[in-house]
């Protein structure tokens, strides 16, 4: 079979296999480019150990020398993975052990799934698929290697893999393996935070239609288990029956956001977390769910806490799901703009937007043009952010010198008097010359 990956994944395997180390590339890189798709990281695996992999070339990296991988970089700069044929000899249902193995079979035997246990020949272009992993890909069918109960249990990772590899290939879960995977879905709390984390990382920043991953999440039990406020939005409506659910919603919502932008559709999966907590009757007996944005907010911050997710990304999501809704009326003046860019941070306008637009999206099924008034709100707030308007004390054109040159005392009055020229210059921008603000300020101190 032929494949073209870098013409230095070709040096680097010539030179192994010169020195007598059979060597093959694996995993992602040969699935991906059996079925067409571009491919990521090419890996290889070889024969030779790791520090004879370190001898043969000049320029090597121990990314994982323990796991028994070392980065070569190639020719073209990249950083390629080498990593000696293993085989597992030990499992805890987290990480499995490793030990070298003698022969690349063994090695792909160790792997996931049997659309991952491919392994091609840079030289001969010889593919090993001792499992059949062409034809499940062919046939669509995404099936552990062996046992699928063993297989999840030495590492229940792999049922999260499972329910991304499907969705992202489009693979349907072959009967066996779906069963075992669903019995063990009671098991995903035993992963560490930073491997759930990465793994619904992956499903945003990977895959277009990331609403595939994501539903089998919740149809397996997944989301049940792993993320129960998002489990609890499934089944709840508004609009009268004429929206979808909140959960199709969401996942509607992160399908219309792209995938460099994972924060974002994060925050797009999260925006209805506060949505059961908050819903009440309204007065024609329907559902409302009023508040349900700071709840929400508080909710997602929870789980972004739970995923060990960083500071700044916790904040980020917490705050686009707080202020979901609290973009300005359509007939605010632009005073009213600038104060609303005061208020909810200069840094948070675009994305803001970018939330509402793929919300309004969701709404009418995915399908639906942005309504025209947002698409208006949004040009008039883009106008006034390309103002540059002063939105912080810090942007006024006096500061502390200046009060102390006035002979004002220094004290916490200077934040007051600076807060109270701000409040003057969100209303007119104009009055931010040194000359207008002294002038407010002699006035103030005269009084
Ligand atoms: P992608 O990088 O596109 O998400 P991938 O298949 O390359 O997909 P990696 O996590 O990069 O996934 O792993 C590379 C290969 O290592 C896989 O194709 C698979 O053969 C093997 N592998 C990775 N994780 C596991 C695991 N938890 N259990 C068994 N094999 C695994
Ligand atoms: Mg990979």
């Amino acid at each position: 079979m032929e494949l073209h990956p870098p013409q230095a994944v070709r040096e680097i395997a010539r030179r192994l296999e010169d020195a007598g180390f059979e060597t093959w590339a694996v995993g992602g890189a040969v699935r991906d480019a059996v079925l067409g798709l571009p491919v990521g990281d090419w890996d290889l695996t070889s024969r030779a150990r790791p520090e004879e992999v370190r001898r043969l070339f000049r320029r090597t990296v121990p990314i994982g020398v323990e796991h028994g991988t070392v980065g070569v970089l190639g020719r073209d700069g990249v950083l390629y993975e080498v990593t000696t044929f293993r085989r597992d000899v030990e499992t805890f249902g987290r990480h499995a052990v490793v030990a070298f193995a003698d022969t690349v079979d063994e090695d792909l035997s160790r792997r996931d799934f049997t659309c991952n246990a491919l392994a091609w020949h840079p030289l001969t272009g010889e593919l090993r698929d001792p499992f059949e992993g062409l034809r499940d890909l062919r046939a669509g069918i995404l099936r552990t290697v062996g046992r699928p109960e063993e297989r999840f249990a030495e590492d229940y990772l792999r049922v999260l893999r499972a329910l991304r590899f499907a969705g992202h290939f489009e693979l349907a879960i072959e009967p066996a393996t779906w069963r075992a995977l669903v019995e063990a879905t009671p098991m995903l709390p035993r992963l560490s935070a930073e491997r759930i984390r990465e793994e619904l990382w992956k499903i945003l920043s990977k895959t277009r239609r990331a609403s595939a991953s994501l539903s089998l999440y919740a149809a397996s039990g997944a989301l049940a288990v792993l993320y129960p406020e998002l489990d609890a939005t499934i089944g709840v409506v508004r609009g009268g029956g004429v929206r979808p659910d909140a959960w199709t919603e969401s996942l509607l919502a992160v399908d219309a956001l792209p995938p460099t932008r994972p924060l974002l559709r994060m925050a797009a999966l999260l925006h209805a977390v506060g949505m059961p907590a908050a819903r009440s009757r309204d007065l024609r007996g329907g559902w409302r769910y009023t508040g349900h944005e700071v709840l929400g907010g508080r909710a997602a911050a929870k789980v972004m806490r739970r995923l060990k997710a960083s500071n700044a990304d916790i904040e980020r999501v917490a705050r686009l799901v707080t202020h979901q809704s609290d973009i300005f009326p359509p007939d605010a003046p632009d005073a009213g703009i600038r104060r609303w860019i005061h208020d909810l941070g200069a840094d948070l306008i675009y994305d803001l937007f970018r939330l509402r637009f793929a919300l309004a999206r969701a709404e009418v099924d995915g399908a639906g043009e942005p309504p025209r008034d947002l698409i208006e709100r949004w040009r008039r707030a883009h106008a006034v952010m390309l103002s540059h308007p002063p939105l912080a004390v810090r942007d006024l054109a006096v500061g502390g010198d200046d009060l102390k040159a006035l002979g004002i005392p220094p004290g916490p009055r200077y934040g007051e008097i600076l807060r109270g020229l701000l409040e003057r210059v969100l209303e007119n921008p104009e009055l931010n010359t040194r000359d207008a603000l002294l002038a407010l300020v002699a006035e103030e101190v005269q009084r």
